[in-house]
């Protein structure tokens, strides 16, 4: 196969340890830089332009499309979906994704287990809110925000009350949550690829800290997740659309509840703490949803 690197950096651990495995794999791959890609809309065929010339072909796309360019990067990735090329996870799914609350909303509907969420826009509303998510301590998210930024834990109703205030007279769109006090600090990345877990990993914060994300200065091990936390990342990758996903969930007195659905889950951390090779496996993946669909035979009559 001839693989497209949608990444804005080749340098990354993900992006150069996706290229190798490729590679490795006896497949063509290129780092293309999403940014550098612009394309024409009234044409008849669909195409990518690239620093100057038409881009060549594909026969799958990789995105790793960050966080701060999440509307450029699916345009472009939508434009290869438009010419009939495979990615490997598809523009709505990652821009889904992307969106806190959105996320929430898909995955309550499937019944997947969360922690109490409320969202609210009048600051006359901010008492009932509170109250419905149980009361503090709670945490308080930016619905956009990553690496644990924009996520706030206030202890008191009151320190809540004054938070959300800010927020809202900032125009900031955030969403109030039920603390898992239970989980002490730690959470449970669950790679998933395809309708597998693959790896898992525990993240646990530094003392004082509630934040996990490694980013926050968490550090990662290998973790057992039982069958329910299991089905439980496979189902919730499904519910997104999403191929490749890192699912991350906490050990809550209800059973596991989800955080978040990563569409482009780092995979320094996960491969380092369960020494797997993940990028491998996600060629794999690739390589054997591009395979031609066999036509089962048809069954014998009479
Ligand atoms: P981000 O997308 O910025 O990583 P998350 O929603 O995943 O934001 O929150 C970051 C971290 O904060 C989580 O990994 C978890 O450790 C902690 N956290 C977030 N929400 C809660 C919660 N409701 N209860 C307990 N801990 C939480």
């Amino acid at each position: 196969m001839h693989i497209a690197l949608l990444s804005r950096n080749r340098n990354l651990y993900s992006t150069r340890r996706l290229m190798e495995a490729a590679e490795a794999r006896g497949h063509s791959a290129r780092v293309v830089d999403t940014l550098r890609c612009y394309m024409s809309i009234a044409s008849h065929h669909p195409s990518i332009h690239y620093k100057g010339q038409e881009l060549e072909p594909f026969d799958a796309v990789i995105p790793r499309i960050g966080a701060s360019i999440t509307f450029y990067g699916c345009a472009v990735l939508r434009q290869f979906e438009m010419m009939g090329t495979q990615v490997l996870n598809d523009s709505v799914s990652i821009t889904r994704s992307r969106d806190k609350l959105r996320s929430l909303q898909l995955l309550s509907r499937k019944g997947i287990g969360l922690p109490v969420t409320g969202f609210a826009h009048s600051p006359d509303d901010i008492p009932d809110l509170i109250t419905m998510v149980r009361g503090a301590p709670l945490v308080i998210k930016l619905l956009e925000g990553t690496q644990g930024i924009g996520v706030v834990l206030a202890e008191t109703n009151q320190a809540a009350e004054s938070v959300i205030q800010a927020f809202m007279g900032m125009k900031a769109n955030i969403m109030v949550q039920e603390y898992i006090k239970e989980a002490k600090g730690a959470d449970i990345r669950c790679l998933v690829i395809g309708d597998k877990v693959v790896a898992a990993m525990k993240r646990q914060a530094v003392d004082g800290e509630f934040r996990s994300n490694l980013h926050r200065g968490g550090s990662a091990s290998v973790i057992r997740i039982t069958p329910e936390e299991r089905s439980t990342a496979i189902r919730a990758a499904k519910a997104m659309g999403l191929k490749v996903a890192g699912v991350d969930l906490l050990r809550s007195n209800h059973g596991p509840v989800i955080m978040e659905v990563n569409s482009s889950p780092g995979l320094r951390g996960i491969e380092t703490a369960t020494g797997k090779d993940i990028a491998g496996q996600i060629i794999d993946h690739l390589e054997k949803s591009s395979a031609p669909k066999r036509k089962t035979p048809p069954k014998p009559k009479g």
